[in-house]
């Protein structure tokens, strides 16, 4: 078994991009920027978002930081993104999620022009995604697509199977597989015999949001494993929806939780940024 090391690659991809970073800086006479806005005070949004701004800081990213108290109205909102979406300095627009519930999520991600996207959850950028065309990618399944190319899996004319089905990970995760040429499969609550299409997997992908929910018997020997979920144990320890004890002497590739997937989610919004302050530029 092989670990998917989502950490060391992460390093390796900021590292790189921090060489781009400072080749736009000489040659646009300023560095590509992220604006990250954070609304209230959920805990885990306020580790997610510390954790881009280090990113962009090592990968020579200028973020501008936004912390709105929990009950701004939608229309401060609004205005806001609006002046960051005419703002000729500011490549790439993150609204943190969730939002609280007062505020409409969906009309405020339409503000943001697809070409700012870099969370890549505009209808624009998801449509460009569904029709196998050049967009913007949602950070985390993009992740995932790399960490598979930097260890030299191929998902062309394999079996990938995806649990889940969200707007952020599973399904822009399936199409990513169907662009790469696998067969896929997307199963969700309603599917009818989940572990014997987990069973056909050769590329298994777990974004549930359950504790080691995928067990050893629901996979293929010699299966490639990737764990996008982040959830917590009955201990409170945080852990992945594969139980990874015993499932990792069965796989020929798998990702730990902590480090694996994480961290190139991470990666994957310093690159879009990039991506789209060149593509802007240009
Ligand atoms: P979500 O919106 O709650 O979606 C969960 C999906 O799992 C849904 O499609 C749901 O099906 C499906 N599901 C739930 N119970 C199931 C069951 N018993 N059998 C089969 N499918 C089932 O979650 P998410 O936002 O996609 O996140 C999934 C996990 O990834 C979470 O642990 C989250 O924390 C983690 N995550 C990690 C990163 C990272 O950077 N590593 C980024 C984002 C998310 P239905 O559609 O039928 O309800």
């Amino acid at each position: 078994m092989t670990l998917l090391d989502g950490k060391a690659v992460s390093a390796e991809i900021r590292s790189e991009l921090a060489r781009r970073s400072g080749e736009f800086a000489a040659r646009y006479g300023r560095r590509p920027s992220l604006a990250v806005l954070l609304i209230g005070n959920d805990p885990a949004s306020e580790i997610y978002t510390r954790n881009k701004i280090k990113g962009c800081e090592e990968a020579g990213i200028r973020s501008l930081s936004y912390r709105l108290p929990g009950d701004t109205p939608q229309q401060d909102v609004l205005e806001l993104i609006r002046a960051l979406a005419g703002d000729d300095g500011v490549d790439g627009i993150l609204v943190q999620l969730p939002l609280p519930a007062h505020l409409d999520a969906a009309r405020l991600l339409c503000e943001i022009p697809p070409e700012k996207d870099v969370d890549g959850f505009s209808s624009q950028n998801m449509g460009a995604l569904a029709l196998g065309k050049e967009g913007i990618a949602a950070c985390t399944p993009r992740g995932v697509m790399e960490l598979l190319s930097r260890y030299k899996i191929s998902a062309d004319g394999k079996h990938a199977v995806v649990i889940g089905r969200s707007n952020t990970v599973g399904r822009p995760m399936a199409l990513l597989l169907l662009n790469a040429n696998a067969t896929v499969t997307v199963c969700h609550s309603h599917t009818r015999d989940l572990k014997e299409e987990c069973l056909r997997a050769d590329i298994l992908i777990a974004a549930v949001g359950k504790p080691k929910f995928v067990t050893a018997d629901m996979v293929k020997e010699g299966a490639v494993v990737v764990d996008v979920g982040m959830d917590r144990d009955e201990r409170g320890k945080l852990c992945g929806d594969v139980d990874f004890e015993n499932v990792k002497d069965k796989v020929s590739y798998i990702t730990p939780v902590p480090g694996g997937v994480g961290p190139m989610t991470v990666a994957m919004l310093l690159e879009n940024t990039l991506q789209a302050a060149e593509r802007r530029m240009r």
